[in-house]
């Protein structure tokens, strides 16, 4: 009788262990680039997936019924927090605490200097630009939550998560050197960019912006701010960058009335497969190309 309930017991944990070693740990991030910084930390072993697809607004979307179990299922939850994606707050709020990283409240997180020309043309300046993915400093602190949070829910892969870590944060450092030296002979031309999304990338840099078309890309702009915008890109613009999967055919006119660039900034990773670095760096090349100093 003993011995039965020994080895039922036994047995119970056996398949118990079976579970938990076969299980991989699911992170679940609300925005690809999130996905993208996660991935280099978990590598093979745990999985990380996207809440929103690719072409969806991070400013504004509405959940579907599956979202609801995957956010549930998930080991672990990743988004920037309400400034930038209010539509998951209520959900999130439901969630146990210990297994969700905002990294908008992330301790240390590096935020813009403020561009008072643009700031006392706006209502959003008492705000922070949540796009806060776009400074490779940032994504070492949020690289380091997953990593934390990882170590928790799976202590087995921990001298993995570690070590990832180690390498991810090496390998940010050296990108930003090499992003510094690349962005110098731009950084004194002028250029808009369509939505406010880009603070952190520009500020980071150094870079020359003038202005934004609109701040969020469902609001439309008001017809004094594009007065303004329009002058200014006159006087001092250079390239106007436009984003993927935007509206922007009043913008592309406003670019070609006014003899600008047009680039485009991918600032979600929606062009091809990139990864966290690549997706940095496809930034540069698109800011050093539009801005260098010659002629169209
Ligand atoms: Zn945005």
């Amino acid at each position: 009788m003993k011995h039965a309930f020994l080895s039922s017991v036994m047995g119970l944990a056996l398949l118990f262990v079976a579970i938990a070693s076969h299980a991989k740990p699911v992170v679940l991030s609300s925005l690809k680039p999130l996905t993208l910084i996660a991935k280099e930390i978990t590598g093979k072993y745990a999985d990380v997936d996207t809440l929103l697809p690719a072409t969806a607004s991070h400013h504004d979307y509405p959940l579907k019924t599956s979202d609801y179990g995957r956010l549930k299922n998930a080991d672990l939850v990743l988004w920037i927090g309400p400034e930038l994606e209010s539509f998951l707050q209520k959900t999130l709020a439901n969630l146990a605490p210990a297994k969700i990283i905002t990294a908008y409240n992330l301790k240390g997180i590096n935020w813009p200097v403020e561009n008072h020309e643009v700031a006392e043309q706006s209502d959003h300046h008492h705000e922070q630009d949540p796009h806060l993915w776009l400074d490779p400093r940032n994504a070492i602190l949020v690289a380091q939550a997953v990593a934390e949070k990882l170590i928790l829910v799976d202590s087995v892969n921990k001298a993995q998560y570690q070590q990832n870590l180690q390498l991810f944060t090496t390998k940010m450092k050296e990108l930003d050197e090499k992003l510094k030296l690349s962005l110098r002979p731009v950084m004194g031309i002028g250029f808009a960019v369509y939505h406010e999304g880009f603070s952190h990338f520009v500020s980071h840099y150094g870079l020359h912006q003038l202005d934004y078309v609109t701040f969020t890309p469902e609001q439309k702009p008001g017809a004094r701010h594009l007065l303004q915008l329009r002058e200014t890109l006159m006087k001092e613009g250079k390239c106007l960058f436009l984003e993927p999967y935007n509206d922007t055919q009043s913008a592309r006119d406003l670019a070609l009335e006014l003899h600008l660039r047009i680039g485009e900034l991918d600032a979600l990773g929606v062009r091809g497969d990139p990864t966290y670095e690549q997706l940095l760096e496809q930034m540069a090349n698109a800011f050093s190309a539009c801005l260098a100093n010659r002629r169209n």
